[in-house]
């Protein structure tokens, strides 16, 4: 029997109606046309589903075209199914959903942003380097009433109560995932209220962001199901924990850990100094697109945990980019980035990511001296000394270093970086003045 057959074959077995293709835009909405069985099999054979050009020019606020996206309403792409990654919906019977590359033509869409995540990991290769990632999520549950909704619980850090209020919703949420391929590796309760974290295992770099895509759908889905909004926004409550999806990283070389000396658990590679060097030298801009809506910045604060300095530490949770401290005698296994979230794109913050670090190799950057301890509590001196700065506070000021960053608009490619900046763009002029409530309001059932 070839594949095709079996698909079909795998599909009608589990009374799949509705194949949805998704995709995930510049705004970092996930969407989907959903194909009827009976018309699958061209689709099978390689047929894309069509979608207006111009979706890759929309805010998040609402459907119409942002202004100086070089799109416009007349041109036509196509989304063709990835089948390895076709799964049921286990929160939506008769559903099933298929990840997809936009190609215009026969060619890979140059705005279509795995296509940009494809073409950095080649380039990546391109240094016989590969990378292995996961999103690491916190997220807010809430119960929808008649004065809005409310947060699900108030408990602390890892409180036992919340896992016991929770333990239904957050059990199914752990087998919609495995029955996708997702696994969840561990589960707590966050310091917010109504906060929770389920770190999921890690994979190579495309598989982690279809991970992520998976991720968020799953997590909202199965909280609605529990009478529950589930929701990814950064910073729902002003004053408490924000919701941070940090990202980890490793490089590798034929199929081993780049990340330490073979012998040496605790010394980095050069390559991967490099590598993060590279990442904080370009981190401003990255933040256009790890940390790219405007309440993305309410969460990047000193002595939140959020990373809002350049630079990194050992076991260091001020820092931007951490290197998670091993039990004694193990090697650091990965580094991550905690000036990430998931209003992120997530095939963009890790192409760019990726393009940053690279752009560090390349170029031979030097890594500092770790910081130990808050870089908030430094002198401004200090601060300068060391060569730690501060990281834009607002998303006006990340989409300006993004402007002028030719490293990471060249690795974006034109058409990209011009869509991508000019969604990011109108959503800044939106929302940069928009009450807080409103903002949440807007973003609560996007993210
Ligand atoms: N909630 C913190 C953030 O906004 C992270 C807390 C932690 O897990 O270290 O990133
Ligand atoms: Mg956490």
């Amino acid at each position: 029997m070839d594949a095709q057959t079996e698909l079909l074959q795998q599909l009608r077995a589990q009374n799949v109606r509705f194949v949805r293709f998704i995709w995930c835009d510049n705004a970092n909405v996930i969407r989907a046309k959903a194909v009827h069985v009976a018309f699958i099999e061209a689709y099978l054979a390689g047929e894309g589903v069509g979608i207006a050009a111009a979706q890759q020019a929309l805010p998040v606020m609402y459907d119409a075209l942002a202004p100086g996206s070089g799109l416009t309403p007349a041109g036509e792409v196509h989304m063709r199914a990835d089948w390895s990654t076709l799964a049921a919906l286990p929160y939506a019977p008769g559903h099933a959903r298929v990840l997809t590359d936009i190609y215009d033509g026969d060619q890979p869409w140059a705005h279509c942003p795995r296509g940009f995540l494809r073409r950095m990991i080649a380039r990546a290769a391109q240094h016989g380097l590969a990378m292995f990632a996961a999103f690491e999520n916190e997220f807010s549950l809430l119960c929808p009433s008649e004065k809005g909704p409310q947060p699900f619980d108030d408990t602390v850090f890892c409180q036992t109560s919340a896992l016991d209020q929770a333990t239904a919703v957050l059990n199914d949420i752990t087998d919609a995932l495995a029955a996708q391929g997702v696994q969840v590796e561990m589960v707590y309760a966050e310091s917010g209220p109504g906060q929770f974290e389920l770190p999921v295992r890690y994979a190579d770099a495309l598989r982690a962001a279809d991970q992520q895509i998976i991720f968020r759908e799953t997590v909202k889905a199965v909280a609605r199901q529990h009478g529950l909004v589930a929701s990814f926004v950064p910073k729902i409550y002003p004053n408490k924990a924000g919701n941070g999806a940090h990202l980890h990283f490793s490089l590798w070389r034929e199929g081993r850990s780049l990340v330490t000396e073979p012998d040496k658990p605790h010394v980095l590679t050069a390559e991967m100094r490099a590598f993060m060097a590279g990442v904080l030298h370009h981190l401003p801009a990255l933040m256009a697109l790890t940390t790219p809506s405007t309440n993305s910045f309410k969460r990047i604060r000193p002595r939140f945990w959020s990373g809002a300095y350049t630079c990194w530490g050992i076991g260091n949770r001020e820092a931007a980019l951490r290197a998670p401290q091993p039990p004694a005698g193990k090697p650091i296994t990965n580094i991550e980035l905690k000036t990430s979230d998931a209003t992120a794109n997530p095939y963009l913050a890790l192409g760019a990511l990726i393009a940053a670090g690279l752009d560090g190799i390349e170029r031979g950057m030097t890594l500092g001296e770790p910081v130990n301890g808050d870089p908030a509590d430094l002198s401004d001196a200090e601060r300068e000394a060391r060569g730690i700065r501060r990281l834009p506070a607002t998303l006006g000021e990340a989409i300006h270093a993004l402007e002028n960053d030719a490293v990471l608009l060249d690795a974006l490619g034109e058409g990209l970086a011009r869509s991508y900046l000019a969604v990011r763009r109108a959503e800044w002029e939106a929302m940069k003045d928009m009450p807080h409530e409103q903002e949440v309001a807007l973003l609560l059932e996007r993210y």
